[in-house]
């Protein structure tokens, strides 16, 4: 099945939602690109997934990473590919904040296609990019100029290393250690890292791993934790590979999907000859490092990427099923036979799967503006209200984009029936390929917690209340709007809803009521994304309005307008409602499986 991607969605939201072209004028870079640039950026962006990408992403399900007499070996066809996109600007020199750079509103929608190609591919290029954006913005020139250009032209990749054997969800117990060398930037590294995504492989000459470790000094807990690039092979001062640098895989993970991606356990200095430099200062007088923090900047970016990650993969998802729809010749209606997209319940999936899809879509692109925004505007005020906004919505994004794709592919599979199950057709791989979303980057409850205790509560709760202000304004001033009065009043009951369930939270925080503040976190945060997604999905619709009443009604693009208003309606009308429900459990505060013996939970 041929690889199709909603392209016109993509320009849409670049030309006719957003406000691309403020982006593009900021400083950085007015310079390098304009609005005329979008159309070529994203057609150029659509072969390459189609042409490049897409071939190798059945190829490493199926041959999927070897680990053979302690060499990793990736896929066939994964070197080239990844090369290929480093060095053409379709990888992390577009992506990082270099000159020359893009803005990440514009160049993402090119990197989504090529994500939603091969999700194991799309992972090892944004994990390189974060990895030098850490570098560019905390390491000193030398290490900048030591590892920057081969991690951009693709002869290099990087890595985040947080997680270890006993520290998954709670990164405060990392065991492993940063040991003091008489250079104080050269520290010896020692410990265990599992689960690393492109620990080791073949795609690339040299691995630039990011290792959170505790420094010599270092209090307990996650304050303790610096951070350290430790190169898999050392890189001398010139830029030239050295000796290798005592980081040994000792085994690479047997996973559900993503097989083109090596997940590695790493063993640090098994022979004491493991060095890292330091990013950032050594501990201070209390212990503390900023090692968390500085991984944040890279873990924000992904928890973005990996809900932009998993719509890429439900959009891709879907538009096969909906080729599959109009090819399938199945039943009947008045007598005749017909495809399957004639059947009611089929066309309720696929506007389903159209509806979560692009809504998800304008909400994760809503994120990269403001990224952008906060990133590039010298105001520092408005920068400081983008920034907010960005951070309200990375764990919506992160969580609802990522459950909601797992939802949407196995609804693909549905679409196709018996053989959507089959190997036959690529759908099924989306399914297994996506559930790692809701996992990696923190959990979908580490997510809900980020929500509802941080989110909801910093800077006095005032950003989290500008942001909703932001929603009840759009509200006030459209809800009158011809065609659509239905869909604003459920939007303004959800939002009164969302309301509620904010108001009952700072109940629960006065009370310090940690049990109910953990246990109806994720549900909050359906709610709180289920509104933002319906807010986009209308003002998107306002739009498609205007554009209807200029068109003529033979116009080519008439029907993506229509589609536009089904999609903000169907989502309006069907999905928001969830959000009524949600409430009322989510004040009903039920306890039973708080109270439930532990006993009788598990079965023996
Ligand atoms: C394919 C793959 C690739 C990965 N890539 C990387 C990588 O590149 N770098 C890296 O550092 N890590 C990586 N990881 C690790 C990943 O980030 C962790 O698996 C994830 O953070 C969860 O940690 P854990 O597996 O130890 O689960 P646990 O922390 O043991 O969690 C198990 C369950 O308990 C819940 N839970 C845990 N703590 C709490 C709590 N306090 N309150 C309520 N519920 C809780 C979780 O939500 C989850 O449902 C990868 C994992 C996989 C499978």
């Amino acid at each position: 099945m041929e690889f199709k991607y909603n392209v016109r969605d993509l320009l849409f939201i670049l030309k006719e939602w957003l406000p691309t072209k403020e982006v593009l004028e900021l400083d950085r870079f007015k310079e390098y690109y304009d609005m005329n640039d979008i159309d070529s950026i994203l057609i150029e962006g659509y072969k390459v997934s189609r042409e490049v990408v897409s071939p190798i992403n059945a190829i490493g399900d199926k041959n999927p990473v070897r680990f053979e007499k302690g060499v990793v070996i990736s896929p066939p066809g994964y070197r080239e590919v990844y090369q290929f996109l480093q060095k053409n600007g379709w990888g992390s020199s577009s992506e990082c904040v270099v000159d020359g750079g893009m803005p990440l509103t514009v160049f993402k929608a090119a990197s989504e296609m090529i994500s939603a190609a091969c999700p194991a591919m799309g992972s090892n290029v944004k994990l390189t990019s974060g990895a030098a954006n850490v570098i560019l913005h905390y390491g000193r020139e030398e290490d900048k100029e030591r590892f920057i250009p081969k991690m951009l032209n693709g002869e290099w990749q990087g890595t985040m290393n947080l997680t270890e054997p006993s520290a998954g969800s709670d990164v405060g117990d990392a065991l492993t250690k940063a040991f003091p060398t008489d250079d104080p930037w050269l520290y010896k590294i020692k410990g265990t890292k599992m689960f690393i995504t492109a620990g080791d492989g073949s795609i690339c000459d040299n691995i630039i791993h990011l290792v959170l470790a505790r420094p010599t000094g270092g209090c307990k807990g996650s304050a303790g934790l610096g951070l350290y690039i430790v190169p898999k092979y050392w890189v001398n001062e010139d830029g030239s590979i050295g000796r290798p640098n005592d980081v040994t895989t000792i085994a690479v993970e047997h996973k559900m999907g993503l097989g083109g991606s090596a997940t590695c356990m790493l063993n640090y200095g098994e022979n004491d000859e493991c060095y890292g430099i330091r990013l950032g200062n050594p501990p201070d007088e209390k212990g503390r490092s900023q090692g968390l923090a500085m991984m944040f900047r890279m873990m924000n970016e992904s928890r973005i990427g990996t809900g932009f990650n998993a719509n890429a993969q439900a959009s891709s998802a879907y538009a096969q099923a909906s080729q599959y729809a109009v090819e399938r010749v199945q039943g009947y209606i008045k007598g005749e036979r017909v495809l399957i997209i004639k059947h009611a319940d089929v066309r309720r999936m696929l506007m389903d799967m159209k509806a979560h899809t692009e809504g998800i879509r304008a909400m994760i692109y809503k994120g990269f503006y403001n990224i952008d925004m906060a990133e590039n505007i010298k105001d520092k005020a408005k920068a400081k209200k983008h920034d907010d906004i960005a951070a309200i919505l990375t764990p919506l994004i992160k969580c609802y984009s990522s459950e909601t794709a797992v939802n949407v592919t196995c609804e693909a599979v549905q679409v196709l029936g018996g053989v959507g199950y089959t190997k036959e057709f690529p759908i099924e791989q989306y399914v297994r390929d996506s559930k790692i979303l809701t996992i990696w980057e923190g959990t979908s409850f580490i997510h809900g917690q980020d929500l509802v205790k941080r989110k909801m509560r910093m800077g006095d709760g005032v950003p989290f209340a500008n942001w909703m202000g932001g929603i009840l304004s759009f509200i006030e001033a459209n809800k009158a709007a011809a065609g659509l009065e239905k869909e604003f009043r459920n939007l303004e009951k959800a939002y009164r809803c969302m309301e509620d369930v904010k108001s009952l939270y700072d109940v629960w925080h006065l009370n310090k009521m940690d049990d109910l503040i953990g246990l109806y976190a994720i549900r909050t945060l359906f709610v709180c994304a289920q509104v933002q997604v319906a807010e986009c999905l209308l003002e998107q619709a306002l739009i498609a309005q205007k554009q209807i009443a200029q068109l003529a009604a033979d116009h080519y693009d008439i029907n993506f307008y229509k589609g536009k208003i089904a999609s903000a309606r169907y989502y309006v009308n069907n999905i928001l409602p969830n959000v009524f429900i949600l409430s009322e459990i989510i004040k009903n505060a039920d306890l039973s499986s708080q109270e439930c013996p532990e006993e009788s939970l598990v079965v023996n």
